[in-house]
C-alpha cells in the first residue's frame, strides 16, 4: 500500500537549513534580557552574526538600521516562528554523574553520595570520559545550555578527555578536577602524597586548558567540599586559583547533616562559610553551589567578598536539602545564577530549574518564610542567562543578545509548549511563562556558541 501523500506534496520544504558557522543573519522572534536592565521582545527580529562569531546587529527586521532592503532572500535564514534567545548558563553540574540522573530519590545527601555517586566517579577513567563527555555536551546543548561550569572526577586523564571533547564540540565550558584528601578513590597513594598530587595535576590541567580557544575553555580549581577536604587542601587550592586567575568552585551549606559534619571537622570556624573564608576561598572568582541555609553573617560575608552562588532548586528538593530564601539573598545583593547540579538534580535543563525554583519560592512564601516579592518569568530567565554569565565574569561575552557579545544563541519552538492546538500565545510575558512552566524536552531546536552550530538539539522543524 503506498504511503499517504503529505499535505504539502509538491511544495518546497519550509524547514530552514541552520547555519553551521558564521557569518550569518537570522530572522526570528527574539527574546532577551538586557544588560542595562529589563528585557526586549521583537516579534520579527534581525540578528546579524559577523565572521568572528560576534553579534553585529540586533534590530527589528525591517527597521531602517536593519538594512534589510539590501539582502537577497538567500542571505537571511528565516527561522520564524521560532524564538531566538541567549543560550542558558548552568553554573553547577557534575560531568561523571549524568548516567545516574534521576536515581536515588528519597535519600539524604550523604547517603546518596555513598550509594549512587562515589561508585560512579571512582570508575570515571579516561575511556569513560571519552565516551560520556561528548554525549553530555550534546545533552546540555539540547536543553539550551551553551555555557556550563562542571565538576569532573578525580583523575587527571579523564579531565584531559573532557576538555578535548569540549574543544571539539564547541560548547563553552569551565571544568575542574575534583580535589579531595579526606575521602579518596586511589588507595595506592600514601596519605601525604594525595594533596601534593592533586595540586600538581590541577595546576597542570589549568596551564594546558585555562583560557584555551580565546577563553571558551577555562579551568576551575575544584575542592569538592569541606567534608572531603582538609584545611590545607582548601587553602592550597584557593592559592592556586588566585595565582593562575582560574575560578575556584566548591559546595556550601547544602544540607543540615553536611553542615553539622563541617562544624565537627572545623571546630574553630565561626560557621560553614568561615571555613572557606579562612582558606582564602571567597571572592569574585569563587562559585559556591547551593548555599541554602546561610545565616545573616554568612550572607553578609559572601556579599562583601563578591562571592557567587549557584542556586540549584531541583537538586535541593530532590535530595530534600531545603529551599533557598532567594528573595532575602537577592535583597542583600548576592550574585546568584542557576545550576542543574546533575545528578543531584535529575535534569540538565535550566528551564526546569526556573520552574522548580519558582515553585520552591511559592512554597517558601506559603509556609510563611518570606513575603518579599517573587521573581516573575523574565526574572527567572535573567537568572538563567545574564546573571549566570555575570557570576562567571562573562556578562560582557554572553548571557544576552546585544551587539558586541559573542553569538551564544538558542532557537526554540514555543508551539511545543502549548497545552492544546490553537492555544499558542504571542504576549512576551505569557510566552516566557509557557517556556518555563511547560518546558518541552525537544523545544530547543538549535544552539550556537560564537555562531558555531552545536551538535545536540533536534534541528529546525519542517
Ligand atoms: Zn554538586
Amino acid at each position: 500500500m503506498p504511503a499517504e501523500a503529505p499535505a504539502s506534496i509538491g511544495a518546497v520544504s519550509t524547514a530552514p537549513s541552520l547555519p553551521a558557522t558564521p557569518p550569518f543573519t537570522l530572522r526570528a522572534r527574539l527574546l532577551t534580557p538586557l544588560q542595562a536592565g529589563g528585557q526586549a521582545y521583537l516579534d520579527d527580529a534581525r540578528i546579524d552574526v559577523d565572521a568572528t562569531g560576534r553579534l553585529s546587529g540586533v534590530s527589528p527586521f525591517a527597521s531602517p538600521g536593519g538594512d534589510a532592503s539590501t539582502d537577497t532572500p538567500a542571505a537571511v535564514v528565516d527561522l520564524r516562528p521560532l524564538v531566538v534567545m541567549p543560550g542558558l548558563v548552568d553554573l553547577h553540574a557534575h560531568l561523571p554523574q549524568l548516567p545516574n540522573a534521576g536515581l536515588g530519590a528519597g535519600l539524604d545527601l550523604l547517603s546518596w553520595l555513598g550509594r549512587y555517586i562515589f561508585p560512579l566517579e571512582r570508575s570515571f577513567d579516561d575511556a569513560t570520559a571519552e565516551r560520556l563527555a561528548p554525549a553530555a555536551y550534546r545533552a546540555f546543548a539540547a536543553a539550551g545550555t551553551t555555557t556550563v561550569l562542571l565538576y569532573g572526577a578525580v583523575y587527571e586523564p579523564s579531565l584531559e578527555a573532557a576538555f578535548r571533547a569540549a574543544e571539539a564540540h564547541g560548547i563553552r565550558v569551565i571544568i575542574g578536577m575534583v580535589m579531595m584528601d579526606r575521602i579518596r578513590y586511589d588507595e595506592t597513594l600514601p596519605d601525604a602524597a594525595v594533596l601534593e598530587a592533586s595540586l600538581r595535576q590541577s595546576a597542570d590541567l589549568c596551564s594546558r586548558w585555562h583560557m584555551r580557544d580565546g577563553g571558551r575553555l577555562r579551568y576551575a580549581v575544584t575542592p569538592r567540599f569541606a567534608v572531603s577536604c582538609s584545611a590545607e587542601m582548601l587553602r592550597e587550592s584557593a592559592a592556586l586559583a588566585a595565582d593562575t586567575g582560574a575560578y575556584w568552585q566548591t559546595h556550601l551549606s547544602e544540607d543540615r547533616g553536611e553542615i553539622a559534619e563541617v562544624a565537627r571537622l572545623f571546630p574553630d570556624a565561626l560557621d560553614y562559610t568561615d571555613v572557606y573564608d579562612r582558606a582564602g576561598g571567597l571572592g569574585p572568582r569563587s562559585i559556591l553551589a547551593h548555599a541554602v541555609h546561610l545565616s545573616d553573617r554568612e550572607l553578609a560575608r559572601l556579599v562583601e567578598t563578591g562571592s557567587r552562588v549557584a542556586h540549584c532548586p531541583e537538586s535541593n528538593l530532590f535530595l530534600a536539602s531545603g529551599i533557598m530564601p532567594l528573595a532575602r539573598y537577592l535583597e542583600a545583593g548576592l550574585i546568584v545564577g542557576l545550576g542543574s547540579d546533575v545528578a543531584g538534580g535529575p535534569d540538565v535543563s535550566i528551564f526546569r530549574q526556573m520552574r522548580v525554583g519558582a515553585q520552591g519560592q511559592s512554597t517558601w512564601r506559603v509556609m510563611g518564610g518570606d513575603d518579599r516579592p517573587a521573581l516573575d518569568p523574565f526574572g527567572w530567565l535573567r537568572m538563567g542567562t545574564l546573571e549566570g554569565a555575570r557570576a562567571l565574569g562573562l556578562d560582557a561575552v554572553t548571557g544576552s543578545l546585544e551587539v558586541g557579545k559573542e553569538a551564544d544563541l538558542i532557537a526554540l519552538d514555543p508551539s511545543m509548549t502549548s497545552p492544546v492546538d490553537g492555544s499558542d500565545v504571542q504576549d512576551p510575558d505569557e510566552l516566557m511563562s509557557r517556556l518555563i512552566f511547560r518546558t518541552h524536552p525537544d523545544m530547543v531546536r538549535a544552539a550556537w556558541v560564537r555562531g558555531r552550530l552545536l551538535d545536540g538539539p533536534a534541528g529546525a522543524v519542517a
